[in-house]
């Protein structure tokens, strides 16, 4: 049977690395089985949900490439659904109305000590329960559980989970308001959607067993679960905000790209078996195996992002960065032809690690440096450097070329005449053309810039140092 899976956002907030990584587990696994990834809104929590939140999810999503299947779910419009359910339940006396009030469950807390409900409604007559409803005495719904026995389950990931029936009470599945609940409301879903597998969170683990007492208190064929180890940051505590920016719309704005990140979130706690860890999302779904992935929690590594980010970066097509590039800062380059951001954008990519770090980067190769870094200039400018840069500057006059390897023999026949060393000649002229002396291949900067900026720029170095 072909797998049917789902992601099941609350729309409370931006997606969270987090839940793009189990949006992105689910797709693979989908993909990879030749199965459906679905998507459901979890919108029930009408105070804190809101359509913003679901329009931005969708659009990270959208923007990802884990485009689903199938028109989007919202919870909120299939309360009919659930009380449905809900009556079934309570016909089958699987589920049973508890009356009684905040006050005394409070009372019986305080004397049992714990929150544990001790069955106050579970065997009451027929009349007795007649009685509240003609007085029109709130309720709670409750599931009958098992007092006896283990409610277990096979987790893909986490393997055999076992939790004793005496430990899961009567729990409420509707509340007075009788509005159902998260873990209800979750098993009518993804029976409804026909659901196969669950994969999600591990932080949903403890729900699991209660959800398998509602599958089975209604006759209903249980999927399979895979609970996906949480993302840490560097102190092993779970991936928040305090850790940085932990939005897939923050990454986009960086200028990340959706395969780098999704390459990235694969590999936490998941390795894809193989040396090669650049994938695309087509490799992913090709290699994807969930029963491999580790239960241990990943931590998120921002250098391995940036490494990740800068490999994927350094792969793509020049017209396509330039494209995303503008999307990002729409005057990027626009001073120039398009042909000379395209060969910026080849020269600075292999060192950026994201479309945001290579416009930061590219800033001399549109304007004459904004400034020089005073400890480059230290460094470099010594007092024989005015001589070097007056030599260099009739080079650049007699040379008719402005190809970058005809510059490269140019500088060498000059350096090995006056025994120079490269670094002496170049580390200056790098400086005075970018401002720092970092930076591609500088015989290709001079032969972008060309002839007349190098020459200015190098003219300008000597007056101002
Ligand atoms: N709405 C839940 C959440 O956002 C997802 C629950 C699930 O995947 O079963 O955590």
């Amino acid at each position: 049977m072909n797998p049917r899976v789902r992601f099941a956002p609350s729309p409370t907030g931006q997606l969270h690395l987090g839940g793009a990584r189990t949006a992105l587990s689910n797709f693979l696994f989908a993909k990879n089985q030749g199965g459906q990834f679905l998507v459901r809104i979890e919108d029930t929590d009408l105070e804190r949900s809101k359509q913003e939140h679901t329009d931005q999810i969708c659009d990270s999503l959208s923007w990802l490439g884990l485009n689903w299947d199938d028109e989007l779910v919202y919870q909120s419009s299939r309360t009919d659904v659930y009380q449905e359910s809900l009556a079934l339940l309570l016909d089958s006396g699987k589920a049973y109305r508890c009356f009684a009030s905040k006050k005394e469950l409070e009372k019986v807390r305080e004397e049992t000590g714990s929150y544990q409900y001790t069955g106050i409604w579970r065997n009451r007559s027929n009349s007795e329960i007649e009685k509240e409803l003609g007085k029109g005495t709130a309720f709670t719904i409750r599931l009958r559980t098992p007092d006896t026995d283990n409610t277990r389950f096979k987790d893909i990931i986490y393997g055999e989970i076992s939790v004793s029936n005496s430990e899961i009470d009567d729990f409420i599945v509707a509340r007075s308001n009788g509005s159902p609940v998260y873990n209800f409301t979750n098993v009518v879903d993804d029976h409804g959607m026909g659901i196969t597998h669950v994969i999600r969170g591990d932080d949903h683990i403890s729900n699991t067993p209660k959800q398998l007492l509602i599958y089975q208190a209604l006759g209903w064929d249980i999927p399979e679960f895979a609970h996906l180890p949480m993302i840490l940051g560097q102190d092993k505590k779970r991936l928040s905000k305090r850790h940085g920016a932990t939005g897939v719309q923050t990454y986009r704005d960086e200028g990340y790209q959706p395969d780098a990140l999704l390459n990235y979130l694969a590999l936490l706690g998941w390795n894809p078996g193989t040396e090669e860890e650049i994938l695309t999302l087509e490799d992913l779904v090709k290699k994807f195996d969930l029963s491999q992935v580790q239960k241990k929690g990943a931590v998120f590594d921002q250098k391995k992002l940036n490494w990740i980010s800068g490999q994927h970066l350094s792969m793509q097509d020049n017209r396509d960065i330039l494209s995303q590039a503008r999307a990002i800062n729409s005057e990027w380059g626009m001073t120039k032809p398009d042909d000379f951001c395209l060969a910026v954008a080849e020269l600075i990519k292999p060192r950026s690690k994201s479309l945001v770090d290579l416009m930061g980067q590219s800033g001399y190769f549109f304007h004459d440096p904004s400034g020089f870094d005073e400890r480059d200039v230290r460094k470099t400018w010594k007092h024989d450097t005015p001589e070097i840069i007056e030599s260099v500057i009739s080079i650049l006059d007699s040379i008719s070329g402005e190809k970058a390897a005809e510059l490269e023999t140019s500088f060498k026949d000059y350096m090995e005449a006056n025994n120079l060393g490269f670094a002496k000649v170049m580390k200056p002229v790098r400086l005075a053309l970018c401002g720092n002396v970092n930076g591609p291949s500088l015989f290709e900067i001079m032969s972008l810039l060309g002839k007349e900026t190098t020459l200015s720029r190098l003219r300008m170095a000597l007056n101002n140092f």
